[in-house]
């Protein structure tokens, strides 16, 4: 059974008020209160959203609260404003302050057994992960181990597109983490699965870190897969967003946990033909931000609600998740329109055999691109398939076409998307 603390209400109820009362931003959420004799997750409830676009048209006074002087932060340095690009939405500026997001950043770690014993908070840790989202980045010129320090880290990848990546900088990214030793290893799972393959090939042994924290990217099936060819280090996945910090951390026995010491995490579910009610969205709100106040922000992903509550691992504080689901913006429609997410079409794709990389775009109601990156020698025979078992998902009448790549690219974000539809897709509609 899942439990809050009493803390967490108080404080959710502390957050909600301040903000009806004295942030610009929410003063149309004022006539959506029911008021403080409910209980606070009924007042919640009751609210409307934060979308991305009600943050830039509130950014940043609409969201500072009383008593913080935003220019004074800024000259100190306490705070700084950063301009994210999500996988669909514009791109939005928010309030970085690196305090919060490193004390969220710790209380996850206490979600996962293998995390809390081995990140100190001066651990060394490598990071493979595009530059285009953190690193430095050269794609001309390979950067010397030293010109991609930075504190405790090591980047071990600085090129946008791992198209660029050559056999001496995959035989490089390996030793150096011989050499580094990190106590965790930060990875986008796409680039780390092409990795993973690199090193499968040269036969080469690797160093095995403490821990793989997956973050980044949804991580597939076929991921998991090209990782486990390599590594035998336990795998967590890490969830979270500029925006809200650390929201879920996989734990040991592989659920996800709310870091409910760092924020508040309300769920919709899906109109249940769409999925619902164990698959729905997630709106966070950040409990102990000092200079961002950031309520029932929407992620954009959809989650799987555990029904039990419960985890062989015992943590019982918050809500627990059986899987995430994939970013709504990966989600696609069976012919007859419902909605699916992108875990139930890469557990269809996971059926495949010898799968390198894929990327499925829905062009039309009943139309469907796949491309794929393998190396079977029978192409065809991969391609009847994979038509055979995406009818079998989307729909008879479903038109599929299998094309074959030599390798596929990330998106400009820097990000890869396994799938994706030509047209647009809100979520409300299918709440
Ligand atoms: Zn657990």
């Amino acid at each position: 059974m899942r439990c809050f603390s009493s803390e967490y209400d108080e404080r959710s109820r502390s957050i909600l008020e301040e903000a009806l009362r004295g942030l610009t931003a929410y003063a149309s959420w004022r006539a959506f209160d029911p008021g403080p004799g409910y209980p606070v997750d009924a007042r919640y409830a009751a609210m409307p959203t934060l979308t991305k676009k009600a943050i830039r048209d509130h950014f940043p006074e609409g969201f500072v609260p009383a008593g913080k002087d935003i220019k004074r932060g800024l000259d100190s340095g306490e705070i700084e404003f950063v301009k994210t690009s999500g996988t669909s939405d514009v791109s939005v500026t928010n309030i970085w302050h690196q305090r919060w997001w490193d004390e969220s950043e710790r209380l996850s770690w206490q979600l996962n057994s293998h995390a809390a014993r081995l990140a100190t908070g001066t651990h060394n840790e490598a990071i493979l992960a595009n530059p285009i989202n953190v690193g430095f980045i050269s794609n001309d010129a390979d950067l010397p181990m030293g010109k991609r320090r930075l504190a405790r880290f090591l980047y071990l990848n600085e090129k946008s597109d791992p198209a660029l990546w050559t056999p001496e900088l995959t035989k490089r990214m390996t030793e150096e983490l011989e050499e580094f030793r990190p106590a965790v290893l930060e990875a986008n799972p796409s680039l780390l699965a092409k990795l993973c393959r690199h090193i499968a090939e040269s036969g080469r042994p690797v160093f095995q870190p403490g821990l793989i924290v997956i973050t980044f990217e949804y991580p597939s099936v076929w991921h998991y897969r090209q990782i486990r060819r390599v590594f035998r280090s336990p795998i967590a996945s890490s969830y979270g967003s500029t925006e809200t910090g650390y929201v879920f951390m996989q734990c040991e026995a592989g659920k996800f946990h709310q870091n409910s010491d760092s924020c508040r995490v309300d769920f919709q579910p899906l109109k249940s033909e769409h999925g619902g009610p164990e698959i729905g969205r997630i709106l966070v709100t950040p409990l102990h931000n000092p200079w961002y106040r950031i309520l029932r922000f929407d992620v954009g992903d959809l989650v799987r609600r555990d029904v039990s509550g419960e985890c062989p691992c015992g943590r019982n504080s918050g809500m627990v998740l059986s899987a995430i689901e994939g970013r709504m913006a990966t989600a696609t429609l069976t012919a007859a329109g419902r909605l699916v997410t992108l875990r139930e079409l890469d557990d269809v794709i996971g059926g495949l055999s010898g799968v390198e990389e894929y990327k499925l775009e829905q062009s039309g109601k009943d139309s469907y691109d796949l491309f794929i990156v393998s190396r079977m020698a029978d192409k065809p025979a991969l391609g009847r398939e994979a038509s055979l078992r995406l009818k079998q998902l989307y729909g008879e009448g479903a038109n599929i076409s299998v094309r074959h790549e030599e390798a596929l690219s990330p998106e400009i974000t820097g990000k890869y998307r396994l799938a994706k539809t030509d047209f647009p897709m809100d979520v409300e509609d299918y709440l």
